[in-house]
């Protein structure tokens, strides 16, 4: 949807480009001129008139009606009446017209006008006549609800205008207006213009090879060796040429069954156009631009100069079928291709013009455009436009809503702001660049436009400036110096940013601002500091042991007040556990040695952190019974899946055997005697190589014992399906780097959900690192980190000092006691690894910075967003216009 603002009113236009891709046109053959001439042989008087808003008269069908159904803010709307726009609309609107005013004698629909013919010998007959068909048309106009306009009435005249001819009394002559942009067209007055002349002669000539002869004087000023000196005979040559130009056989009449070009060009001061068939100019067509005119874009200008084509040839090419229109302006052309709403305003109203013919724009280089360069240079500078005294149709009214159209208008944006982004345009150097190439015109390759405005290439014909201000679309160009400015109001109210481009990018834009979105609101410390949690990363899976008790998981667990030390073998699943009358690391050392005294030394124990694993007793117990332990980070049990689940099945047995009442020892040892899912053989077989006998019946063979083949290939299935579906929503996070600043995860019973700001000290594992906090080191899963938001450069200063040892290094932090956390690919485990004294750490993060939020903004007088009203559908709902960003 389209809103085009004119002083009084508010008319609301589709885009219907695809519709019109679809719809089929019928092939109505409209009444010319020509048609009806043979009946007027004794026409006196005459008037013209033209329906009022012509295809708002005709209603549409249901079925029609739905496919013009458009978006608003205030829910989906379609056309009870055909609209403006649809290709289809003037051949339907002439054929109903037709229809409707069949049989009224002397009343003859040409194109859209009607034409009332006065006929009689003397005057007062004629005007006798002339009345009683217009009361005859009135009442018939009345019959049919077919309502008239005033704006284009011609009224009892002698002659009327139209299809490039005077229709008088005296019959048809040629309209001297199709002719008069070559007659008044000035004397050249260097050899440049000269040349332009005889490039148009050149052109000219094919169809009166006479002209060339004529030509002849003027040619020789061109010499090599020749002195500019205009002489009569030069001015003689000049007064012929027009004068056979602008008779037949070098200006042809109008032939309804070929196809028509038009031609038109855009100098810096003015406008030309020539209407051609088959090559042969049929009219001609020039004006001055006015000053206002003079400040558009090129794009603009070449856009207009179509306009004016159209709007001074409207009878040649209203309701034709297929109208080629030649520009020399290259992205002219890209934008006839592209959705209306990509046009800046001004164009885009010329565009929508426009939709009224039938508009082919091709391509054509500007030395190829003899006829309309020359008229487009060779208007008479400055004034208003000459043809206003004699137009026939209102085109200059159109014209001027033009030139009132502003940009500004249709942004929510203040007029202080506006004009702080004038003067930060003007001091803009790349901008400058541009606005110089805007107004200039595109030159046709990428190289040749200035380095600073290159960037702006790709969407050139996008391009529009309106009181110095620069716009892509309907959207602003911001001015470098107010980008950052710019960005703190978009993220002012701290959304993502996602939603912040998509708020942005209605009313902004300034090269890569995607990006800068993205990364101004990824360094916000206020959306740092209160970030949601990270998403998780691909798993990362254990080496697959290939036999029995060779990697065990350890956990603590508590059931029923008392706790327990679970191990569990990752080749067998497979788990034992052992009441644990105490925490201390002794008594659990001394469990786990029962253990594997009985199914043997593994090659590697993983454990959370806890005290009793990360402490030095167990490092010795490690280093004397021959095993690697492996300790996961803190607050990220995914790490040690095995124990997680072998505790939750625990649990599960011991809850239900309670709630029978019956043995829960009798269901462990079920449940290590039932083939495990997917692998078709039990623990018990997989760990010992026997089944085990229970109280199900059982053939004494099946309890003999027999190795257990192809667990490892089963092993790796499992792993592999488990990681494909936890990987669906996982992504990779970038690696830390030493001294960088980060944000640490708050802890599960923090209640101000801060990150809090740190910096990384040493990576202890794949995803581990160890981080300094508040002068604590704590250590933590990459997902529990953030890289931190840019900081000022002396705000950051790393700690100056060696890696601490922290392998041994005691836990005495509470938080850190045997909970779940469980087994991974760290080494250590501890939540607070070494306090130490605040003052050697420099942690960036000073009060102010911390609470005072992002930087404050000036608020500024913003005017009352306009339209932001609250509307009640049918339906009774109440919709609200979308947000829009409000600079
Ligand atoms: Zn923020």
């Amino acid at each position: 949807m389209v809103i085009v603002k004119k002083p009084d009113k508010l008319r609301i236009c589709i885009d219907p480009k695809f519709l019109n891709l679809a719809l089929r046109r019928s092939h109505y053959i409209m009444p010319t001129l020509e048609d009806v001439l043979y009946k007027l042989p004794k026409a006196r008087l005459f008037t013209l008139v033209d329906a009022r808003d012509a295809f708002l008269q005709c209603k549409l069908d249901t079925a029609s009606s739905y496919m013009t159904t458009f978006w608003t803010p205030w829910g989906r709307k379609r056309w009870l009446k055909l609209p403006f726009g649809v290709s289809v609309a003037p051949e339907v609107y002439q054929r109903k017209q037709h229809e409707l005013l069949t049989g009224l004698s002397g009343v003859e629909p040409i194109a859209d006008d009607i034409l009332v013919v006065g006929c009689g010998d003397t005057d007062e007959e004629a005007e006798q006549d002339h009345d009683g068909k217009l009361l005859e048309l009135m009442d018939r106009c009345r019959q049919v609800k077919l309502r008239l306009g005033i704006k284009k009435l011609q009224f009892k005249v002698k002659e009327v205008r139209f299809h490039g001819h005077i229709l008088s009394w005296e019959g048809l002559k040629a309209d001297p207006d199709k002719l008069r942009a070559i007659l008044d067209m000035p004397q050249p007055e260097n050899v440049k213009s000269l040349q332009r002349f005889i490039g148009f002669v050149t052109y000219l000539a094919k169809f009166l090879p006479h002209l060339s002869e004529v030509c002849e004087p003027l040619r020789r000023l061109l010499d090599k060796d020749a002195v500019w000196h205009w002489l009569p005979k030069h001015d003689n040559a000049v007064q012929d040429i027009k004068r056979l130009v602008t008779d037949t056989p070098v200006l042809k009449y109008y032939d309804v069954t070929t196809p028509v070009t038009i031609q038109s060009d855009a100098s810096k001061t003015g406008l030309g156009c020539c209407l051609l068939q088959a090559g042969q100019p049929i009219a001609f067509a020039s004006r001055a631009l006015t000053l206002t005119e003079q400040n558009y874009a090129q794009i603009e200008k070449e856009c207009l100069s179509i306009v004016f084509a159209c709007q001074r040839f409207h009878h040649y090419l209203y309701g034709r079928d297929e109208i080629t229109a030649e520009t020399d302006h290259k992205p002219l052309i890209s934008i006839f291709k592209k959705p209306l709403l990509c046009a800046p305003k001004r164009l885009q109203s010329m565009l929508l013009t426009l939709q009224n013919y039938c508009l082919n724009v091709v391509y054509k280089p500007g030395p190829e455009m003899y006829i309309s360069d020359t008229l487009s240079r060779a208007t008479a500078a400055g004034g208003a436009p000459d043809y206003a005294q004699h137009t026939v149709c209102n085109v200059q009214q159109d014209l001027d809503v033009l030139s009132q159209i502003n940009h500004s208008d249709y942004l929510n944006v203040t007029d202080q702001r506006l004009l702080q982004i004038k003067q930060h345009t003007e001091t803009d150097e790349s901008l400058q660049a541009l606005k110089y190439v805007v107004l200039d015109g595109w030159p046709d390759s990428k190289e040749e436009v200035p380095l600073t405005a290159r960037e702006y290439w790709t969407f050139r014909d996008e391009i529009g400036i309106q009181d110095g201000i620069l716009y892509k679309g309907p959207r602003v160009i911001i001015p470098k110096s107010l980008r950052s400015e710019m960005l703190t109001r978009i993220h002012a109210s701290h959304i993502g940013g996602e939603a912040c481009y998509r708020q942005a990018r209605d009313t902004l834009y300034w090269p890569n601002m995607q990006n800068e979105i993205k990364d101004f609101v990824s360094h916000c410390s206020a959306c740092n500091e209160y970030a949601q949690a990270q998403q998780k990363e691909p798993m990362m899976s254990h080496v697959l042991p290939t036999r029995p008790w060779q990697i065990v998981s350890m956990d603590l667990l508590n059931y029923a007040g008392q706790d327990f030390l679970l191990i569990v073998d990752h080749y067998s699943d497979f788990w034992e556990i052992e009441l644990l009358p105490d925490l201390s690391a002794d008594t659990t050392i001394r469990r786990c040695k029962v253990q594997f005294a009985r199914y043997g030394q593994p090659d590697r124990v993983i454990s959370d952190n806890g005290p009793q694993f990360a402490c030095e007793q167990f490092r010795r117990f490690s280093a004397d019974w021959g095993f690697e332990h492996v300790t996961s980070s803190p607050w990220h049990p995914q790490a040690n899946g095995k124990a997680e689940s072998a505790v939750k099945i625990v649990k599960n047995i011991c809850k239900k055997a309670k709630y029978d009442g019956t043995d829960p020892w009798k269901a462990v040892l079920h449940w290590r005697n039932t083939p495990s899912e997917g692998m078709d053989s039990s623990p018990a077989q997989r760990l010992m190589s026997r089944r085990l006998k229970t109280l199900l019946p059982v053939a004494n063979k099946l309890l003999e014992p027999c190795v257990v083949t192809g667990v490892l290939e089963k092993l790796r299935r499992r792993k592999q399906i488990a990681k494909l579906s936890y990987d669906v929503s996982a992504k990779d996070l970038p690696e830390l780097s030493i001294g960088e600043p980060i944000r640490m995860k708050p802890l599960p019973g923090d209640r101000t959900g801060r990150w809090r700001l740190g910096s990384c000290v040493q990576r202890v594992a794949p995803r581990s690192y160890l981080v300094d906090v508040d002068g604590s080191l704590y250590r933590r899963n990459r997902v529990a980190l953030r890289r931190a938001e840019r900081l000022p450069i002396q705000a950051y200063v790393p700690p100056a000092r060696a890696p601490p040892e922290v392998l041994n290094a005691p836990g005495p932090h509470p938080q850190s006691g045997g909970n779940t956390a469980v087994l991974s690919e760290g080494y250590i485990e501890n939540d607070i690894i070494q306090p130490h004294e605040p003052s050697s750490l420099s942690v960036p993060n000073t009060p102010a910075r911390r609470e005072g939020g992002p930087v404050s903004m000036p608020t500024g007088a913003a005017r009352p967003s306009p339209g932001k009203i609250s509307v009640a559908l049918r339906s009774g709902r109440v919709s609200r216009p979308p947000d829009r960003l409000n600079l």
